[in-house]
Parts: structure tokens; sequence; C-alpha cells
């Protein structure tokens, strides 16, 4: 595949091709924009089908990311990693740590962080070989796994988009769908529960489920179930791609509110939504909380990664997601257009949290 010729490039800064012989590595490493800070991005592992899926998967991402950390108002640009191979079975701590030279060599143009495929012990053989790296462990005195910041930022991003279609924000009584219970999806489902929410969950995992169901008093259903329960929220917390030509017409909520990312097959579908009249609330709006963490981790100050300053910033969610909403009202386009619009706004203004050098 030519790069620049590529369907997915975006005027990228920069895409490295990083091969290590030793220990076999073959990465790519893609810079979309550095115009607000350094790109910071997780890194893929996975059996790619091909070459062409992996720079793909690059480019697109690591745009992703540079509109997710610029709507966030971070001082972040976007960028994204991806080794090729298993990462059951061709991860090893030398091959981290050959990643770990490859982003060294791009001095600080890149941070790498963690994704699919890579954990935060994968990070920490990264820290060997360079300083450019987030999403390490507490002790390390990094800010550990980012699921419950997301989660909050969810939650509070939730209840915005009730507050803006209903007049009030208070969830007792508000039925929620919940599609999956893992990392994010659990944590939600505590807190939704803790404000009153009823809840219908699913997820592929019966163990998962039953642990909500006993501790949430949810109700659970099939996976295949939870496009048509009669909920007022449905929160995806699994897979992309769940809002399409499939599961539109099922639907039966007036909110979507949901960490997963990509929610939307295609664009059109946002349009869908909004003919229906249901509120979405952008994926990489609402999901931000773990960027934002992982971003306080780099912060300059002696201290380190301060908890309380990142979940400051976690709260500003909120007031996104209402921009985005009025934006969408005034210019009568969808949710996810009037959030890409501002994230493009965003990405000339200096952001308010620096990261340090
Ligand atoms: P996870 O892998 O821990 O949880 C996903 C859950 O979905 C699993 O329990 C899985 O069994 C379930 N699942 C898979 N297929 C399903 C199906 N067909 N129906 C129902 N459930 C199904 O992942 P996570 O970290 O909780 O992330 C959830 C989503 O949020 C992902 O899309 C992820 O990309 C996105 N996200 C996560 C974070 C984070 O901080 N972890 C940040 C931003 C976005």
């Amino acid at each position: 595949m030519s790069v620049f010729a590529a369907h997915d490039f975006s005027q990228h800064e920069q895409v490295v091709f990083a091969h290590d012989a030793a220990t076999g590595l073959k990465a790519i490493i893609a810079i979309h924009s550095t115009l607000r800070g350094p790109s910071l991005g997780g890194c893929r592992m996975w059996a790619y089908a091909s070459e062409d899926d992996a720079i793909t998967d690059a480019l697109r991402l690591s745009k992703g990311m540079t509109y997710k950390a610029a709507l966030a108002d971070l001082a972040l640009g976007g960028g994204k990693s991806v080794i090729i191979g298993d990462a059951r079975s061709q991860k090893n701590p030398a091959l981290m740590q050959a990643m770990g030279r490859a982003v060294e060599q791009l001095a600080g143009r890149y941070i790498i962080a963690e994704d699919v495929g890579t954990n935060t012990a994968d990070m920490t053989e990264i820290r060997k070989q360079t300083t450019h790296v987030a999403g390490l462990a507490p002790e390390q005195g990094g800010s550990g796994d980012p699921s419950p910041a997301t989660a909050w930022g969810v939650f509070l991003g939730l209840k915005q988009a009730v507050k803006h279609k209903h007049g009030s924000d208070d969830l007792r009584g508000v039925h929620v769908a919940v599609q999956g219970l893992g990392n994010v999806g659990q944590h939600l489902c505590h807190l939704l529960h803790e404000a009153g929410a009823n809840l219908t969950v699913t997820d592929i995992r019966p163990d998962f489920i039953s642990k909500i169901v006993d501790n949430c008093g949810a109700t659970a259903v099939a996976p295949e179930a939870i496009y048509a329960a009669k909920a007022d929220i449905f929160a995806p917390c699994a897979l992309g791609a769940i809002i399409n030509d499939q599961t539109l017409d099922q639907l039966t909520c007036s909110i979507i509110a949901g960490s997963a990312n990509n929610q939307l097959k295609e664009m059109r579908h946002g349009e869908a939504l909004r003919s229906k009249n249901i509120l979405y609330c952008p994926d990489y709006a609402i999901n931000a909380g773990g960027v934002i963490n992982v971003c306080y981790e780099k912060l300059s100050g002696p201290n380190g990664y301060e908890r309380d300053k990142s979940y400051a910033h976690i709260a500003r969610i909120p007031q996104t997601m209402q921009q985005i909403f009025d934006l969408a009202q005034q210019q009568q386009i969808s949710t996810a257009i009037a959030a890409d619009r501002l994230a493009e706004q965003r990405l000339i203004k200096p952001a308010s949290a620096q990261v340090a050098a």
C-alpha cells in the first residue's frame, strides 16, 4: 500500500516503520498531529491479516486520537502504534523493549501507552528504553488502569445528556441497557446503580453478568436482545459498529451514551439517530476519561500523577457534551458531525493542560 495515497491518510505528520531483527519486531508508529503537543496513543498488538490492514489501523486510530485529545482540551496530539503479531504467542519482554527503543528514537514526538494486546507490564518493559511512555502501574508513579476514569466520564456525560433531553439529571428510575460488562461496563453499572437507575445488562461472559445481577439488581438479557430491551438509555460498552442498519430500528431508547469506540458503523448512522430523535453522545467525547487520566501521568509537577487534578479535568466532559448538543441543534447536524467540528476548531487553540517535555 502506498501510505500517501491510502484512504485513511489524512495529513499525518509522520509514519514510521520500525523493525528489529533480533526480536522480530515489526511495528508501525503513526503520528497524526503534534499541533497541540506530543502525540499520545496506545500500542495495539494484533495478528493483522496483512500489512495494509496494520497501516490502515495505525492511520485511522492516530487521527482519532488527535480529535479525542483536542476535544478533551489536552495538550496532546494524536498518535498510535501497532505491532504486527499475536499478543498471546509472540509477545515477550525483549520485543517490548525493542518497541521502546523505536519510541525513544522519536525523541518525545510520540508517547506510547497500552491498548488492545498490550498492558501495564508491557509498558514497564518499554519504560526500560524510553521515558516517553504512559499508563504505568501506580507502584511506578503511574495512573494504572484507566477504566474507572473512563466509566466516571461516561457517567457524567450520560447525566448531561439526560439533563439536556429531560431537564433534570436525576437518574432515579431511569432505565439503562448496558452492553458489555468488562472493565468499563462494570464500573459504569455500579455508578448507575448507586444513582438509582434500573439496569438491563448483557455480556458474552455469564460470570460477568451474574456479578452485576447480584450486586446491582440488574436484569440480564441475551447479547442479541440488548438492542430491543426497553430502556431510556442504551450504553454500549463492548464493541464498535453496533449502531447500524440492523440495530437502528430495534432501539427503544432516547439517548445513547457508552464507552465503546467507533459506535456508529458509518457516519450516516449519526444522522439516522438524529432523525429518530435519539440523542447520541459521540464516543470519543464521552469516553475521554481514560486518555485524560493518562495525560495527567505525564503532566509536569513534583508529585507526578495527581488523581484529583485528573478527575477535575474529567468533570469537564459534561460541558463538552453540552457544547456538542448545542452546536448540533444550532446547525441542524448530527452530534457526531458536531463533535468533529468542535474538535477541528480546538485543533488551532492552545490546550489548558500542558505536558512536561
Ligand atoms: P473489556 O474487554 O474489558 O470489556 C468488553 C466487554 O464486552 C467484555 O466483558 C466482553 O465479554 C464483552 N463483549 C464482547 N462481545 C460482546 C457482545 N457481542 N455482546 C455483549 N458483550 C460483549 O473492554 P473495556 O476496557 O471495558 O472497554 C469497553 C469499550 O470501551 C471498548 O470498545 C473500548 O475500546 C472502549 N474504551 C475503553 C477505555 C478504557 O479505559 N478501558 C477507554 C476508552 C474506550
